[in-house]
Order: C-alpha cells, then structure tokens, then sequence
C-alpha cells in the first residue's frame, strides 16, 4: 500500500495508539479494574465501565478470524490497491481487529492462519498490517 492513501485520523482516545505505532509497537487498552483487553481504544472498559484503563503492549500476534479480498475499490483513493485483503484478526491477546494481510503471498491467506503484525508507513503515521507467518 502507499502513502497516497488516507491518513489516520487520531483522537483523544487513539492517539496514543498511534504515537505507538509510529514507534513500531501495537497497543491495547487494559482495564485495571478487570484485567479486559480492548479494541479500538474506548474511555471506558466494555466490560465493567471502569475508567481505570491502561496501555499495554501486545505481541502483535494473531490468527485470520475471516477474511475477503477487495477487487473494487470503495473509494477513489484505494483504487491503485486493489485487490487487497482486508481481514478480521484474532489477538493472542484477545481483541479482534481489522487490517490488511500485506506482502507478496497475502492473497493466499486463509481462515485460522497466524499472522503477525508489521506497519505501514502513512505519511507521518504508520498503521498496523500483518503479514501471514510461515510455518
Ligand atoms: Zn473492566
């Protein structure tokens, strides 16, 4: 993918998620309250309600809950990638999180294989993608 794509856009309750992934590493909210790890970044625990959360770093290691390769492109900006995987990633942690499968072999990604996590740069940001892991 490139860096003619859309930019993330932070707000008060991801921008630490991205500062992090600048820096290469993928981040989860944690409740102090009840040990839950989350995706996306909320205020509040989705379990509890508490305010107590907390960043933790993730292994950045998961498994293809589902995936669905995009041959035509949902908006103009994404039309020089098409086709591209987009899938539903499974956290070793927990949370489940949408990503592109990148590098050359994505498109023979299946349902139940471990990817790991890698970024790609967007102009000064970097988003969190994942590469399958062979065996
Ligand atoms: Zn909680």
């Amino acid at each position: 993918m490139s860096s003619t794509l859309p930019d993330p856009r932070p707000n008060a309750d991801s921008i630490a998620y991205w500062e992090s992934a600048k820096q290469g590493r993928l981040v989860l909210r944690a409740c102090a309250e009840c040990s839950h790890k989350h995706f996306p970044p909320r205020r509040l625990c989705p379990v509890c309600w508490s305010e107590s959360l907390h960043w933790t770093d993730a292994t950045g290691l998961g498994t293809v809950h589902t995936f669905t390769i995009m041959r035509r492109a949902p908006v103009p900006e994404f039309a020089a990638q098409v086709p591209y995987v987009v899938a539903l990633i499974d956290l070793a942690e927990g949370p489940r999180m949408m990503a592109n499968i990148v590098g050359e072999d994505a498109h023979a990604v299946r349902i139940g294989e471990r990817v790991s996590v890698c970024f790609e740069q967007r102009g000064d940001w970097a988003v969190p993608q994942f590469r399958r892991i062979s065996d």
